[in-house]
């Protein structure tokens, strides 16, 4: 049993891995500029192992107390892990979040920005930060509004001179997301920012030919969350 779907989910792997190599020379990309960020929410240590075993070392969270269970375990037999919070961060978790995570998604607030600016004081790590922007301008979902983008990604350099390294979105659910893919590369652009995490197991094809440089992939790796 235990076997069968450990297996399973290696095959899907690199199933995935072959989808991404071809949609980015599709695109005239090369295919290492694309990150795959295999999504481990809801999954437990033993789904991880076989892509962890398998070469794998991006993986992306979308809770800090769920991260804080899983990763240090692995942290302790792998030094090259890279992690990745993908979910909303609330300032009572930037202490764990900076002492966990390589890479933080959802700096979509100034709040946060200064909470994180003021932890890396206490706790100096080198963290790649992307600014979530709300491209469907949904109104129950975090990020920036694309209007805000360039004030706020400005406020993040200048005043608390942390490394804004991309931009992320989450598209609305069941719309095509190619226009919100394209403004996201295109705010990129206009803010020298170089990366895009944006794509999941979906659409993240779409998001290879829009430019991403990192896609969040979950459930086409591990199977249906319940
Ligand atoms: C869960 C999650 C994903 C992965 O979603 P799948 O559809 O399972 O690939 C990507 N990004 C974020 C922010 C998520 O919370």
């Amino acid at each position: 049993m235990i076997e069968k779907k450990l297996e399973t989910s290696l095959e899907r792997y690199n199933k995935i891995l072959e989808r991404v190599s071809l949609s980015a020379k599709k695109a005239g990309r090369d295919p290492a500029s694309v990150r795959v960020v295999a999504v481990t929410k809801t999954f437990e240590q033993a789904d991880i192992r076989p892509i962890i075993t398998a070469g794998h070392r991006s993986f992306g969270e979308n809770r800090v107390q769920e991260a804080r269970s899983k990763w240090p375990f692995f942290r302790a037999l792998y030094d090259d892990l890279d992690l990745h919070l993908i979910g909303p961060l609330q300032s009572n978790k930037v202490k764990d979040a900076v002492m966990l995570f390589d890479n933080i998604h959802s700096i979509d607030r100034s709040k946060i920005a200064e909470a994180v600016a003021l932890e890396l004081l206490k706790q100096p790590r080198k963290i790649k930060f992307f600014v979530q922007v709300n491209t469907g301008e949904e109104p129950q979902k975090s990020g920036v509004l694309p209007r805000d983008v360039k004030s706020f990604i400005k406020v993040c350099r200048e005043n608390y001179k942390l490394d804004v390294f991309g931009l992320m979105c989450i598209p609305p659910h069941n719309l095509n997301p190619t226009s919100h893919f394209e403004m996201l590369s295109r705010l990129a652009n206009e803010n020298s920012v170089m990366h895009l995490s944006m794509g999941m197991s979906e659409d993240f094809e779409i998001a290879i030919a829009c430019g991403a440089t990192h896609i969040r992939v979950g459930s086409a790796i591990f199977g249906t969350r319940e």
